[in-house]
């Protein structure tokens, strides 16, 4: 049956009327606790860590992680849910919960412990332990193997020297999850990750970074002089440290699609409204031709990228995206994006000026097609697999 009366939308059939309950609770408490306090946190830098605290009792932290752990007990469409919310109410403040939540812990979850599992997942859901994740240096981002952060064996544990760069919560982070080189001679397999204490001796953090935008999301450099950690918080085993990096990868490309595509979504929504009651030459925009193709055009792109992007959530939700997959998701979700620049254009003045949402997309969507692998090195993973 056709409706010829209805707007057309990417439909989408996985989540359950439980997750939009969720999701629901979920968008209220970013509404009612996050956007309001939001314009005054960028100017802050950051958020204030009581938020973090606030969340993790919401539910927003660990979302995915088992109960048994202090998680939420949900699946991975929990998960998708706190990315998408947070991008629909362009909440960038707090893009660093979902590295918290879904690099972080299952870092932990799948490689850690028992003794690391049971002290710290649940510590991270209740946001009394902020994670970070640090592979990042100065002198290589999209080269993992290049890191040069050296993890050398002494008696107990290891001595951690180096320096890492644009950590995301990094400002905040009781704990860091840190990629360092136990092998340099062995290049990719000599990678291994270690559960970094914020308060050891020996750790630093820099200022935090002034990015282009997510004015209110802490970003930062930390420093490893000569710090101890024990042998009970290396993470998985030694010199695996890579394979795990790029099994996480796929997790977190997605997750950045679905980001994306809702960021998308939104946008379009804004100028839409815009467009209907802004009036110029005795007339509103959308009456423009040249405006009324653009932004069918961009319908059509952002409906194909939420069916493209769903379709690669459902792969993930049954165990088979691959990894060319997730990085065709996160190219395409990313990349069209690009979007934005037009649909900003439409609001003229208005919106370059960052009280209107739209300025605020430009500015802190853009580094998604920079983090998590940037779009040339999806590129990269994609032809691999031609
Ligand atoms: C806001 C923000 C938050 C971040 N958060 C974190 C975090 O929490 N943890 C973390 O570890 N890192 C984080 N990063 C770092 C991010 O992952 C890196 O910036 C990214 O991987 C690129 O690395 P790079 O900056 O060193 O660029 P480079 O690797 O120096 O690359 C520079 C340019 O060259 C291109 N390039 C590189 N190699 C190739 C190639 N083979 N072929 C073609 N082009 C190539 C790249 O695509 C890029 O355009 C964050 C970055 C930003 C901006």
């Amino acid at each position: 049956m056709t409706r010829h009366e209805a707007t057309y939308y990417a439909q989408r059939t996985m989540f359950t009327p439980d997750h939009e309950l969720y999701r629901s609770s979920v968008a209220r408490f970013i509404a009612d606790k996050i956007a309001p306090f939001h314009a005054k946190w960028e100017e802050d830098g950051l958020v204030p860590r009581e938020i973090w605290r606030a969340a993790g009792e919401a539910g927003l932290l660990l979302p995915g992680i088992p109960e048994t752990y202090g998680g939420g007990g949900g699946d991975f469409l929990h998960s998708a849910i706190v990315v998408e919310e947070i991008a629909r109410a362009l909440v960038t403040g707090v893009t660093g919960f979902t590295t918290h939540s879904e690099n972080v812990a299952p870092y932990l979850l799948e490689f850690g412990t028992e003794a690391q599992k049971a002290e710290f997942l649940p510590k991270m859901a209740s946001g009394e332990v902020v994670g970070s994740l640090a592979m990042t240096e100065p002198g290589a981002g999209s080269d993992l193997k290049a890191i040069r952060t050296s993890a050398v064996k002494v008696d107990g544990g290891y001595r951690l020297n180096g320096q890492k760069t644009f950590i995301t919560n990094g400002y905040h982070a009781d704990r860091v999850l840190v990629f360092a080189k136990t092998n340099p001679a062995a290049g990719a397999r000599g990678i291994s990750l270690f559960w970094v204490n914020a308060t050891a001796q020996g750790f630093s953090r820099g200022r935090l970074l002034d990015k282009v935008g997510q004015k209110a999301q802490d970003t930062a450099e930390l420093f490893f002089d000569d710090v101890f950690v024990p042998d009970d918080m290396l993470v998985g085993e030694r010199n695996a440290g890579f394979g795990y990096a790029m099994s996480g990868l796929v997790r977190e490309r997605l997750l950045i699609a679905m980001r994306c595509a809702t960021a998308l979504e939104v946008a379009l929504e804004w100028t839409l409204t815009h467009v209907k009651q802004r009036r110029a030459f005795d007339k509103s925009l959308i009456e423009n031709q040249f405006i009324r193709f653009k932004l069918a055009e961009i319908k059509t792109h952002s409906c194909a990228t939420r069916a493209f992007v769903d379709s690669c959530l459902a792969q993930y939700l049954d165990g088979t995206l691959t990894v060319d997959g997730a990085a065709m998701a996160k190219f395409w979700a990313s990349e069209a994006t690009r979007a934005i620049d037009d649909l900003m254009q439409f609001f003229g003045g208005y919106g370059y000026m960052r009280e209107y949402p739209i300025a605020r997309a430009y500015t802190d969507v853009r580094p998604n097609r920079i983090y998590g692998g940037s779009s040339e090195i999806m590129r990269e993973v994609i032809a691999r697999a031609l």
